[in-house]
C-alpha cells in the first residue's frame, strides 16, 4: 500500500519546509519527509545557533569598550555550558513550533529518510509514498579535507555540540563559516588561528571587504595565516599539529575546525532511480524554475549548488508554490542581487557586483565612491576600529550596481538598500535621500 500526494518535499529544512507550507495553503495536499530535526540546517546548525554565537561574542565586544562609557566593570568569566544549554532549549523551540507549523497547515510530517523509487514514488523506512511531483530540498554537509588525519578536525555541525570552549583553536578555510566561527572563539577568549590557502578571506566579494577583514580580525587578536593549504593532521603531545603543503607546521591546538566549504546531501537518494542528473559535485541543476531535468521532479535550496542561503531556499520554496499551486504563471527567483550579510567582528554586509566584476561587466562606465571613517561607537576610547563603504555604480546615469560595507552595523544596513537597488536606484536616488542622523548608514547616502 502506498501514500498518495500532490507533492512531496524531501527535506525539512528552510526550502522544504517553505514550499510545502505554501502549497498547502493554496489547497494542496503536501506531504514533507525529514531524517533529522525539524528546520534543517539553519535553525539547527546554521544560522540560528551561529547568531546566539555571535551575540554572545557582541557582548564581549560591548564588554571591552564598556570603560570608555564610564563603566567599572569586573567580567568575572562565561559559562560556555550554560550558554549552550540555553542555544538547545531555543533550538528545541523552534524544532516544536516548525512541527506545530506543519500541522496547523495540514502538510503530513513523515520521520524519516527518503529514497526515490522512481519519478513520482519514494520509500521511506518500509513504506512507499507517491507524488504527483517530488521537491527535492535535502540541504548539504560540511566537507572534510581528503588529507591524512582529516578525522582529528571537527566541522561547524561539531562546533554546535561543543560543551567547553577550546583554549586553543585552528581554523582552516576562508569562507563564510571560518571568518565567523573564528571571530566567536576569538571574542570569548580562545587563542584563535585562521589558515587560509590563498591571499585573502571571503574571496567571492569585493576585495576590499576581504583585505579590511583580515586587518580587522588581526588587529582583534587572530594569527591569521596565508598561503596554508593544509596536507595533514596529526596528534602530538601538546595537541593537533596542522602541516601545510608546503611543510609550515601550526602551533599545537585543543580543536581543529574545517570549514572548507558544503556538500550537497545527494549520495544516499537513489536519484538514478527517478533519472535525475547531478553535476560533477553531485549537486542537482535546475532551470530557472527550479525544475530537474525530469518533469515530475524540482530541487531547491543549498542541494542545487546555488547561492546557499536561508533566504533565497525559501523565496525558491515559496514562489514555485505561488506557481505550481497558486496561479501565478512565470514565478520564479530571480538569483542576481541577492544581498548578504557576514556574521564576522565586524560585521559584512553586501549586495551586487564587485568593484572588479563591474570593471569587466562596464569598462571605463564604473564609478566607484568610497568611505572609510570611525564608528561613533569608539568616540570615547582609545581603540578604534574602521568602517569602510563602497558604491559601485555604472553607466552615465550612475546607477548603484553595488553596495559593500564592513563595520559596526553592517548586518541591520544592507536589507534596505537592497531594496533601493534592486528598484534600479541610481548614486543620485541615493544624494537625494536625507540622511539619518547620526549614524553610520547615513555615509551611504552623502558619499561625494
Ligand atoms: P537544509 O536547511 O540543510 O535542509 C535540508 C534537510 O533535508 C535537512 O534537515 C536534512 O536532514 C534533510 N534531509 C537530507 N536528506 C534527506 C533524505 N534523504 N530524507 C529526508 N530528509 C533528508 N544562511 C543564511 O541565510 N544566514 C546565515 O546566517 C547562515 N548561517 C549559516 C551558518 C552555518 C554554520 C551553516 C552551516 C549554514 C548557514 N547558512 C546561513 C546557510 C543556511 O543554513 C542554508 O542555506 C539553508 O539551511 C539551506 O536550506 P535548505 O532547505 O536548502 O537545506
Ligand atoms: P564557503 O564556500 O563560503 O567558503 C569555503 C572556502 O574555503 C572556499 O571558498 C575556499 O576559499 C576555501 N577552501 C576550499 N577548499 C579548501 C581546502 N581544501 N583547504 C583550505 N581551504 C579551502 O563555505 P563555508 O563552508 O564557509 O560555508 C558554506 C556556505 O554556507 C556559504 O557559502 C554560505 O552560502 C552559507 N553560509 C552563510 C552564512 C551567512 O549567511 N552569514 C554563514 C555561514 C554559511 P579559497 O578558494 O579562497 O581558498
Amino acid at each position: 500500500m502506498s501514500e498518495r500526494f500532490d507533492l512531496l518535499v524531501i527535506g525539512g529544512g528552510s526550502g522544504g519546509l517553505a514550499h510545502a507550507q505554501r502549497a498547502a495553503e493554496y489547497g494542496a495536499r503536501a506531504a514533507a519527509v525529514e531524517s533529522g530535526p525539524l528546520g534543517g540546517t539553519c535553525v539547527n546548525v546554521g544560522c540560528v545557533p551561529k547568531k546566539v554565537m555571535w551575540y554572545t561574542a557582541e557582548h564581549a565586544h560591548f564588554h571591552a569598550h564598556a570603560a570608555d562609557y564610564g563603566f567599572d566593570m569586573e567580567v568575572r568569566g562565561h559559562d560556555w555550558g550554560e550558554l549552550k544549554r540555553r542555544r538547545d532549549a531555543y533550538v528545541k523551540r523552534l524544532n516544536d513550533i516548525y512541527e506545530a507549523n506543519l500541522d496547523r497547515r495540514g502538510v503530513e510530517y513523515i520521520e524519516g529518510y527518503a529514497r526515490f523509487k522512481d519519478a513520482n514514488s519514494v520509500v521511506v523506512g518500509d513504506r512507499e509514498y507517491k507524488a504527483d511531483r517530488i521537491v527535492i530540498a535535502t540541504g548539504g554537509h560540511p566537507s572534510i579535507p581528503n588529507i591524512p588525519g582529516a578525522e582529528l578536525g571537527i566541522t561547524s555541525d561539531d562546533f554546535f555540540e561543543l560543551e567547553e570552549r577550546p583554549a586553543r583553536v585552528l581554523v582552516a578555510g576562508s569562507g563564510y563559516i571560518a571568518v565567523e566561527l573564528a571571530g566567536i572563539f576569538n571574542a570569548l577568549g580562545t587563542e584563535t588561528h585562521l589558515v587560509i590557502r590563498k591571499d585573502s578571506v571571503i574571496r567571492s566579494f569585493d576585495a576590499t571587504l576581504g583585505q579590511e577583514l583580515m586587518v580587522m580580525m588581526r588587529a582583534s587578536g587572530i594569527s591569521l595565516t596565508t598561503g596554508f593549504v593544509p596536507a595533514s593532521a596529526e596528534k602530538t603531545d601538546d595537541g593537533i599539529v596542522v602541516t601545510s603543503e608546503d611543510g609550515r607546521r601550526s602551533i599545537p591546538v585543543d580543536t581543529v575546525l574545517w570549514a572548507i566549504g558544503r556538500g550537497p546531501n545527494t549520495a544516499g537518494l537513489n536519484l538514478e532511480a527517478a533519472g535525475v542528473e547531478t553535476d560533477p559535485d553531485g549537486f542537482i541543476p535546475t532551470d530557472l524554475y527550479q525544475q530537474t531535468n525530469v518533469e515530475s521532479v524540482f530541487a531547491l535550496g543549498d542541494v542545487t549548488g546555488r547561492d546557499a542561503l536561508t533566504p533565497v531556499a525559501i523565496a525558491a520554496g515559496r514562489r514555485l508554490a505561488d506557481r505550481l499551486y497558486g496561479g501565478m504563471e512565470g514565478r520564479h527567483l530571480d538569483y542576481t542581487l541577492i544581498p548578504t550579510v557576514i556574521f564576522s567582528h565586524p560585521t559584512i554586509g553586501t549586495v551586487g557586483i564587485s568593484e572588479d566584476e563591474a570593471r569587466e561587466q562596464y569598462g571605463d562606465a564604473v564609478k566607484v565612491y568610497t568611505s572609510t571613517f570611525n564608528a561613533m561607537f569608539y568616540a570615547l576610547g582609545e581603540k578604534k576600529q574602521r568602517t569602510v563603504m563602497k558604491l559601485v555604480t555604472a553607466g552615465d546615469d550612475e546607477k548603484v550596481v553595488g553596495c559593500h560595507v564592513i563595520g559596526e552595523g553592517a548586518d541591520e544596513m544592507m536589507q534596505g538598500f537592497a531594496v533601493a537597488i534592486r528598484m534600479g536606484a541610481t548614486k543620485k536616488d541615493f544624494d537625494d535621500t536625507v540622511a539619518i542622523h547620526p549614524t553610520s548608514s547615513e555615509e551611504l547616502v552623502t558619499m561625494r
